[in-house]
């Protein structure tokens, strides 16, 4: 049986790609090995999002080859899409695909194998508009199933280089999505996270389908127990998306809203198409409509220009907003993209000091967040076990992370946790039962 490794870079659509890139391998007769053992094919899937993402990309690909330099070399992802040349400069390198094509990588390799010549399988992504259909009927160790539903970004932030790297936005098809949450949930999953490179966007090619229809839809897929959306723009919490995640009982009550900026004048310089006004009224009708909803979101710190002015202006806005969670990224610049060419790039140490103030907010807002819930009794799925102790690890529906205690078995399983101390990173809970009654009696004591 020939053996096939993978290396996944970057983000989740990365590792949700790889995973359906080892099913046309399996399909094809091939056993899946570690990346570090000696394999007869080696699948890179490249990360772009930053310049770093670039370099760590490169050195997995010159780690594989010395690994094996008889095996074919395979490299495919985000970087590969925008920067074939670079990667097929690599000695050693057999095969680059992009973000699109998947599905030709092993007719490749069959070609590779009897021309030995270097195949470069990029195309141009800017005329794609068709969502490339690639099944992903299960994973290999993970609690929580991602379900790709739309791939693409036509906003042209200026900080990111992602659109050059995806293409335009484009979804998958309604029917295609059902069926793979179909195949999740026999496959085990209580709970998916549907996921994309903009996915709050779905729908947005589509005539007369949109995000809210398709969450209406996958309400009623039985057996199905959590839908969780990985990000949704203020822009796309339109009243109907509301009002169908106030009328769910598996929408969880979490969203994640990239703001980026709590400044005007620096989100229109980024390009981002709201004001905090607007952000802020759809934000506050959220709350209003959902009470004990948690809103995390990413900020970029120390974007071009940014004055200590609008530095506070976003600082404020944040607390003022009562975020559970921030993602705080220092801003870092991306070759390529307009706001690399800005000047008044902001010093590392200025830049540096206002990440640890906002990821001091951060801890502070998740810690008031966690405290109203001290005494509930909320639902939460143990993704793994803790470090120490027999302590299990998992999140809870509004995204709160959980120590408990707890028996393996319960791995996978929605269980009712009691909050006996809220904190952060970690909140502390006591196991209260199975929601599940058919996993009760593995419960020991219960
Ligand atoms: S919305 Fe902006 S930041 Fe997000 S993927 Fe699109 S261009 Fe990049």
């Amino acid at each position: 049986m020939p053996a096939v490794a993978f290396h996944t870079l970057g983000c989740k659509v990365n590792h949700y790609e790889t995973e359906a890139i080892w099913q046309l391998f399996k399909s094809e007769g091939y056993e899946k090995t570690d990346f570090d053992q000696t394999a007869d094919v080696y699948v890179i899937n490249t990360c772009t999002v930053t310049n770093t993402g670039d370099k760590k990309s490169r050195q997995v690909i010159r780690r594989a080859i010395r690994k094996n330099p008889e095996a074919v070399i395979c490299v495919t992802g985000c970087y590969a899409q925008t920067s074939p040349a670079e990667i097929m400069a690599i000695p050693g390198v057999d095969i680059v695909v992009g973000t699109q094509d998947r599905h030709k990588m092993i007719p490749y390799i069959e070609q590779f194998r009897k021309e030995r010549e270097p195949i470069n399988g990029v195309g141009n992504i800017m005329k794609t508009r068709v969502y490339e259909e690639l099944d992903v009927p299960a994973f290999t160790d993970r609690t929580r199933a991602s379900l790709k539903i739309q791939e693409g970004c036509n906003n042209f932030c200026t900080f990111c280089i992602i659109p050059w790297a995806r293409g335009l936005l484009r979804s998958r098809k309604p029917e295609d999505v059902l069926t793979q949450a179909r195949q999740l949930v026999d496959a085990g999953y209580k709970e998916i996270v549907l996921t994309g490179i903009h996915t709050g966007g779905y729908g947005e090619d589509f005539k007369d389908y949109s995000l809210a229809d398709l969450l209406l839809e996958l309400e009623k897929v039985e057996g199905l127990k959590r839908i969780r959306i990985s990000s949704i723009e203020a822009s796309q919490i339109t009243d109907r998306v509301i009002d169908v995640i106030d009328q769910s009982e598996k929408i969880v009550r979490h969203l994640h809203v990239p703001l980026q900026s709590g400044s005007d004048t620096v989100l229109k310089r980024m390009r981002r198409k709201y004001t905090n006004e607007f952000f802020a009224e759809r934000v506050g009708r959220l709350h209003k409509a959902l009470p004990g909803l948690a809103v995390t979101t990413d900020v970029i710190v120390g974007f071009p220009g940014e004055t200590d002015k609008e530095y506070q202006e976003t600082y404020d806005f944040i607390r003022d907003l009562k975020f559970s969670e921030l993602h705080v990224f220092p801003y870092s610049k991306r070759t390529g993209t307009p706001a690399a060419r800005m000047e008044d790039q902001v010093d590392d140490n200025v830049k540096n000091d206002r990440v640890h103030r906002l990821i001091e907010l951060s801890n502070q807002l998740a810690k008031e967040y966690a405290t109203a819930f001290e005494d509930d009794v909320l639902e939460m799925i143990p993704e793994e076990k803790a470090s120490e102790g027999d302590l299990l690890v998992g999140y809870t529906d509004n995204y709160m992370k959980v120590k408990v205690q707890g028996d393996e078995n319960l791995i996978g399983e929605i269980v009712k946790v009691k909050i006996t101390k809220a904190g952060y990173p970690y909140n502390e809970g006591q196991f209260v039962r199975v929601v599940d009654e058919t996993k009760k009696a593995a419960v020991a004591g219960d």
